[in-house]
């Protein structure tokens, strides 16, 4: 449970950030809904919340710029002012990501570049700058990918990205451990969002062999992460940091 704790969820808009939004309210936290471009998602995400009793507000910042991550903060500082919040959080989800698809020959820099800004210079700025406002004993969960365990060479720039995210995980967790706060990771597997619908949505072809991946024989949901991730956020995961915790399903295992 995470009852009186504060969280933010970048990319909470949509997909798997959403689930996470709502699963870290419904356990008792108030959620800044973090989006880029969809302001109508997240305040459906907001409204969701609040009328199963919860507490959120929306938050925006484009984290394909490089002044995202300030600009995320900014928006975070206005609204907690507003609402009479102290301006501290708990729990930090980094969450926002692309994947831009092509094997190494057909990756052009500029889409390689602008991947990694959201992907891997976003987060690790967006936490930089929420350390001076993170309480002691909080957690910072990454969200990762299974494609760094296993070689998906369609989605190799991406793959690398997460790398990044895992050691960024492991070191950041060092770093923080005198602060009591922890600092995970969670990879998915293939899961049912807007980040796969061009090949996977309609197309049962590619539905069954993303299933048959899983040892659980089913495409992932984003509730499937979400849970994992309120694990991570509750009291109850304390002695777990410095981890990559997969959840792909037991993709090919
Ligand atoms: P979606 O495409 O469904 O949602 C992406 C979210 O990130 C949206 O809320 C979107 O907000 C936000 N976002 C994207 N670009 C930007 C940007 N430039 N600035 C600010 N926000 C942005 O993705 P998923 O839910 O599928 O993915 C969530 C995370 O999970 C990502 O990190 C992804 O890499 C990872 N993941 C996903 C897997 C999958 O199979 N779906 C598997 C493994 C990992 P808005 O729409 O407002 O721009």
């Amino acid at each position: 449970m995470s009852e009186g704790k504060v969280a933010v969820v970048t990319g909470g808009s949509r997909g798997i950030g959403a689930a996470i939004a709502l699963k870290l309210a419904a356990d008792g936290a108030t959620v800044a809904v973090h989006y880029g471009r969809d302001a109508a998602a997240a305040e459906e995400i907001v409204k969701k919340i609040e009328h199963a009793g919860g507490n959120a507000f929306a938050i925006q910042a484009d984290l394909a710029d490089t002044e995202g991550p300030a600009a995320l903060w900014a928006a975070f500082d206005e609204k907690s002012r507003e609402r009479g919040m102290d301006g501290k959080f708990d729990i930090l989800v980094n969450n926002a990501g692309v994947t831009v698809r092509g094997v190494i020959e057909e990756t052009d820099p500029a889409e390689f570049d602008r991947q990694l800004v959201i992907n891997v210079r976003s987060p690790f700025f967006v936490t930089k700058l929420g350390l001076e406002r993170q309480n002691d004993g909080g957690r910072i969960i990454n969200i990762s990918s299974g494609a760094t365990r296993i070689a998906l060479t369609d989605i190799i720039g991406y793959s690398a990205t997460k790398g990044a995210i895992d050691a960024f995980t492991l070191t950041l967790a060092k770093h923080l451990g005198p602060r009591k706060i922890t600092v995970n990771a969670v990879a998915p597997g293939i899961i049912d969002t807007d980040l796969n619908a061009a090949w996977l949505r309609g197309n049962d072809a590619a539905q069954q062999s993303a299933a048959e991946l899983s040892a659980l024989g089913r495409v992932g949901q984003p509730s499937d992460v979400a849970e994992v991730v309120g694990f991570l956020a509750s009291d109850a995961s304390g002695w777990v940091t410095g981890q990559v915790i997969d959840a792909t399903g037991g993709s090919a295992l």
